[in-house]
């Protein structure tokens, strides 16, 4: 089969999922947070029934989970995860996508109407994609490629298996994932009685090449203050404000381990949300960190500035909670899963595609089943600039991240 009817298949099955608008919504507390992402499902849902998967069931939370038997293979079964939801980043939750074919290297004009230029003096990336057809918005929404990029490479390599019989493969299990752009709360309903994999992969990343096998180490937390009040005529001695035992904690904070100061493999304290009255303050902040020393370290900090605050503040009530979200991916790798790098170094070497290995600033799916012990890497859509109504997918990189999956999947 030639790469031209394959890629136009992964355009087809890329398009059609763009169809149904499935962004994630951080106010509803329910999984999932919209209806979208449980049409999306089902959709994908009677597609896999197409192409031979049992097993294929939705839960109460709107993971879609499936397995394909092996075939004529030994290897170890490897799943993959996916994302049901587009982030929601105040665009419009309508995806139309536009085609450039045989791109020449000019600026494009992604809405006439509306006057958004895509330009390429603030693009310069997409200059080496001159001359390959490249999938952009109309300006208005995301592009969505993060994540129905992977779910069309996914389903492509299921389809090309389906066609191509003589090609064996694994046992391959999947999981399409709600709600993972609004603090990766899908993965976490995965049934992993139902998901008995060696190791996964997740298809989430940009740039041809791009690969992550490092996360945070990531933590939220609260603290909260119930101060005295008092009224100001006889306030003296015995008002206790909340907002300025909150004011001392932020200054305990080292100003040099802040995001707007940090980058690489440096960990932060972020103060996100601060909430207050004369008597209650509420304060937000998230922890993160590449290493998990450091990441306890940080932690610890946090705890003795609380103790030391209790003491400067006798009547003021003060507590503060920590609560783990993700880990590290790399934190999860042993001597039985460390052959799923492996394997995918060696197929990037024989597509001859370089490796651009990142320590991501972030966590993916892969960092939730990391904490169960599954070792996730995370590998190119081939799609630039998620999250923006710039995100762009080239045709020639999209080919290539199914051709990883492909590699992935078969012997
Ligand atoms: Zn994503």
């Amino acid at each position: 089969m030639n790469e031209k009817i394959i890629k136009e298949k992964l355009q087809e099955n890329f398009l059609r999922y763009l169809t149904i608008s499935s962004q994630s919504d951080e106010k509803n507390e329910n999984i999932p947070s919209s209806v979208g992402q449980i049409e999306l499902a089902r959709l994908l849902q009677k597609e896999l029934e197409d192409l031979d998967l049992c097993q294929i069931e939705i839960n109460q939370y709107g993971v879609l989970q499936a397995r394909l038997p092996k075939r004529g293979s030994e290897k170890a079964p490897i799943g993959w995860v996916a994302h049901l939801d587009t982030v929601d980043v105040g665009l419009s939750d309508e995806i139309n996508p536009q085609i450039i074919k045989n791109y020449d290297g000019k600026d494009i004009i992604l809405n006439k109407e509306e006057k958004i230029i895509f330009s390429t003096k603030e693009n310069p990336e997409i200059l080496s994609y001159m001359g390959d057809d490249i999938i952009l918005t109309d300006g208005k929404s995301v592009l969505g490629a993060d994540n129905k990029a992977a779910i069309a490479n996914i389903m492509t390599a299921l389809w090309y298996l389906k066609e191509n019989p003589q090609i064996n493969h694994g046992e391959i299990y999947l999981a399409f994932v709600p709600d993972e752009e609004i603090g990766l709360r899908g993965s976490r309903k995965i049934d992993f009685d139902k998901f008995k994999v060696s190791y996964a992969y997740t298809i989430d990343c940009c740039k041809l090449g791009e690969l992550i096998y490092e996360t945070f180490n990531a933590a939220s937390g609260i603290l909260k203050i119930k101060g005295v009040s008092a009224h100001p005529m006889s306030a003296k001695g015995k008002l206790v404000n909340p907002i300025m035992i909150a004011h001392d904690f932020i200054n305990m904070l080292d100003r040099n381990k802040m995001p707007e100061n940090t980058e690489n493999r440096e960990g932060y304290v972020w103060i996100t949300d601060i909430n207050s009255d004369v008597l209650n303050c509420k304060v937000d902040f998230n922890i993160r960190n590449h290493d998990k020393e450091k990441f306890e370290e940080s932690k610890k900090y946090l705890i003795q500035a609380v103790d030391l605050l209790k003491e400067r503040y006798k009547k003021a009530e003060i507590s503060i909670e920590i609560t783990d979200v993700y880990s590290n991916i790399a934190d999860s790798i042993d001597e039985t899963n460390k052959v799923a790098i492996e394997n995918l170094k060696e197929i990037y070497k024989k597509l001859q595609i370089d490796p651009i290995i990142i320590p991501m600033r972030g966590g993916t799916d892969g960092s939730y089943l990391s904490t169960r012990g599954i070792f996730t890497p995370n590998y190119f859509t081939g799609a630039h600039n998620f999250h923006s109504n710039k995100e762009f997918l080239p045709m020639d990189s999209f080919y290539k991240s199914f051709l990883v999956t492909l590699e992935l999947m078969r012997g």
